[in-house]
């Protein structure tokens, strides 16, 4: 009970104690605060002068390396890159290049048959036909290279393998000669295997040349002189070439009178 004269008095001097209480309160939870912000910091310090994790890059394949390689080398000759389907139909890889289906040489080569008309391609040549059939020859001659993996019915060892990588070259101009075709493979080798190799053709066979040749480059491992590498005989094969044959041409209605060219495989 506070007398009513009083009242003002004592509720200024509540007025005040409430205030240094609050005030008080306020320091404490303050104080508290910055002891927790203060612990977290301590906890979660970062040494930003560290050094940062190394970022690990893949690196390209020997494969795509060399695939690369040549293909910019071809580009830069005025060629064409073409990419072929690998699931192939028996009309583009064997049909249309000189191969019915009856020709004996269809044995040299081991196909994984899926059905009746398609299978794995054994060789990227069917890319040859679908360009052909498509060119334009009253907008200049035709220069292609199609790279890509082929398939063989053959067992693995050290040198067969039932999966590797071609590249196909195909070039359909007028007056195309052999000679056009042996300067280019020369080309070819010593950009691959280096200035210093020398080449040599042999003559060969295949269903849709007409010359047909084989290059081979002197061993790089004994420049010659006979090694386990090259079986002794200083030479390694490295691609088939020849002369397109005019079936190939006709097939793709390509006037085999007027156009001529070659082809080389790697
Ligand atoms: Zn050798």
């Amino acid at each position: 009970d506070i007398a009513p004269e009083n009242r003002p008095k004592v509720g200024q001097e509540v007025n005040q104690v409430r205030d240094i209480l609050q005030k008080q309160l306020d320091e404490a939870k303050d104080h508290f605060l910055q002891a927790v912000i203060a612990k977290k910091l301590e906890e979660e310090k970062i040494d930003v002068t560290l050094p940062g994790r190394e970022g690990h890059l893949g690196s390209k394949h020997p494969i795509n390396i060399i695939l690369d390689d040549l293909e910019s080398y071809f580009i830069g000759m005025g060629y064409e890159v073409v990419q072929g389907p690998e699931i192939e139909t028996d009309h583009y890889c064997f049909e249309m290049m000189n191969l019915p289906k009856d020709h004996p040489a269809r044995d040299m080569q081991a196909t994984f048959y899926i059905d009746e008309e398609d299978l794995l391609r054994t060789q990227t040549s069917g890319d040859q036909a679908r360009v052909l059939e498509k060119h334009d020859f009253s907008k200049g001659p035709l220069k292609m290279v199609g790279p890509g993996k082929v398939y063989r019915r053959d067992d693995d060892d050290a040198t067969h393998s039932h999966q590797f990588q071609q590249m196909e070259g195909l070039v359909v101009d007028k007056n195309v000669t052999m000679s056009d075709l042996k300067g280019t493979l020369e080309m070819i080798a010593k950009h691959v295997f280096g200035q210093d190799r020398k080449t040599r053709l042999r003559p060969s066979y295949f269903p849709f040349t007409e010359p047909s040749v084989e290059m081979d480059v002197s061993c790089f491992n004994c420049n010659g002189k006979g090694c386990p590498i090259c079986k002794y005989t200083g030479w390694i094969e490295v691609l088939g070439a020849g002369m397109v044959h005019p079936n190939v041409l006709e097939n793709a209605g390509v006037d085999s009178t007027v156009y001529g060219g070659f082809a080389f495989g790697l």
